[in-house]
């Protein structure tokens, strides 16, 4: 066991941290001001632009299998860059890179929807959430039905993150009611690719942060047989690696957000004077900055984890859901801490604290909420799923 980054982990973790340095962060008062103009912080141009820069620098598809002109870093180095870009609140990602379950992909899907997503011609979004069916995912009601050579799809999702702009949407729907009665949602679902103009529309849902996901209504669209992604009544699967993905990266992004906090709050409390003294002299403020920083530490290792483990090809999901449920908390937690530290400074537009305060909450309800990823946890360790210390 060594519980340090290699050297070739350390260059690149060093190389994307001066890139977000040097590119990203000096774009953050442009971000804020286009947001509060209920603008895009970048744009689509501005974007690629950052994008083919960071390719020209090697990153390129950081988690994308090789064959398909991909970085293939693997998920340790997918949790590492992450920490570095989310120190940032420019929206940015990296190009060259598509949804997990896309890869599941046929050859003919591959052409049309994998590679053009890959190569940035196309957007996707993922779409299980429900107005009626959340946290309860096996609750949906979206029905498929094989019509011909075509099934006709009639529902509506909601919460859609990307749904607005997307190209195509992989939606889960019910192809056999009874199927997927008989095993309680597991089964009986499908996964389908629908393009744009196959006839769904989508409509913008407006939330506390600055982005926002959107509703997608389907009414009698029309989607040919070969759009199925996967096996047919397979998809609730594909559903859950979709989630499971997303639940780490939850935890890497707020530990990168908020490290980058942590060090606005110590350089503001040495340089804020109250009463004769810089408040970083303040045990009320050396306990939040320490609390602060055994979470974070906390937090990281519980990401990193989970990340390692997925790359030695063993299950992470109950590593996944501690990583997500106490690195959102702890994101939380330090988000308030440095807005307490920053008084009423903290509490403006001015500075992008108030942003992060908005963005830090949604961690804890999306991609499964706290209490879901409690329950995951719980059960695992109850049914005895996994031991107590099973890992290290
Ligand atoms: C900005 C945003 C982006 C999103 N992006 C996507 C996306 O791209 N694709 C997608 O499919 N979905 C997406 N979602 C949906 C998201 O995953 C759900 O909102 C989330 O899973 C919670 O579901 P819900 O909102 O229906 O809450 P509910 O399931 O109705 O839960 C309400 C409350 O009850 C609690 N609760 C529920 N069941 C239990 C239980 N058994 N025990 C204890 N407490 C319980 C919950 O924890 C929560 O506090 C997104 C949501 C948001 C807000």
């Amino acid at each position: 066991m060594f519980l340090r980054l290699t050297d070739e982990q350390k260059m690149v973790q060093k190389t994307i941290r001066k890139f977000v340095e040097q590119e990203l962060m000096p774009l953050e008062s442009e971000v804020l001001r286009n947001e509060r103009e209920g603008k895009p912080g970048i744009s689509a141009e501005k974007l690629r632009e950052l994008q083919l820069k960071a390719k020209k620098a090697g990153f390129w598809g950081i988690n994308t299998p090789a064959e398909y002109g991909g970085a293939d870093l693997g998920h340790l180095m997918q949790a590492i860059v992450t920490i570095e870009v989310s120190k940032t609140f420019v929206p940015f990602k990296f190009g060259g890179s598509a949804d997990n379950i896309l890869y599941y992909a046929n050859e003919e899907q591959k052409k049309r929807y994998l590679i053009p997503t890959i190569n940035g011609e196309k957007k996707s979004c993922f779409a299980m959430t429900e107005p009626g069916a959340g946290s309860d995912t096996r609750n949906i009601k979206m029905t498929a039905v094989k019509d011909g050579n075509e099934w006709v799809l009639n529902g509506e999702k909601t919460f859609i993150t990307g749904g607005n702009e997307a190209d195509f949407v992989m939606v889960i729907a019910i192809t056999d009611k009874e199927m997927h009665q008989r095993s309680k949602g597991r089964e009986g679902v499908t996964c389908f690719i629908v393009d744009r103009d196959m006839g769904w529309r989508s409509e913008f849902i407006h939330t506390m942060g600055e982005w926002g996901p959107a509703s997608l209504i389907f009414e009698n669209v029309r989607v040919p047989e070969e759009n199925i992604l996967g096996e047919l009544h397979k998809g609730y699967q594909l559903g859950l690696e979709w989630i499971g993905f997303a639940r780490w990266m939850v935890g890497a992004r707020a530990v990168g957000t908020a490290e980058r906090l942590l060090q606005m709050a110590i350089e503001y409390a040495k340089q804020r004077v109250t009463f004769g003294k810089p408040i970083a002299e303040r045990q009320a403020i050396q306990w939040q900055i320490a609390d602060s920083a055994v979470e974070i530490e906390a937090a990281k290792w519980l990401v990193l984890n989970a990340a390692f483990t997925l790359d030695q090809g063993e299950d992470n999901r109950h590593l996944a859901s501690m990583a997500k449920l106490f690195g959102a908390n702890m994101g939380n937690r330090v988000v308030d801490r440095v807005m307490q530290i920053h008084g009423g400074m903290g509490y403006t537009r001015e500075l992008p604290i108030e942003r992060w305060y908005r963005e830090a909450r949604l961690w804890r309800i999306y991609d499964g909420t706290d209490e879901i990823q409690r329950l995951i946890i719980s059960r695992n360790l109850i049914k005895g799923n996994v031991k107590i210390g099973q890992y290290v």
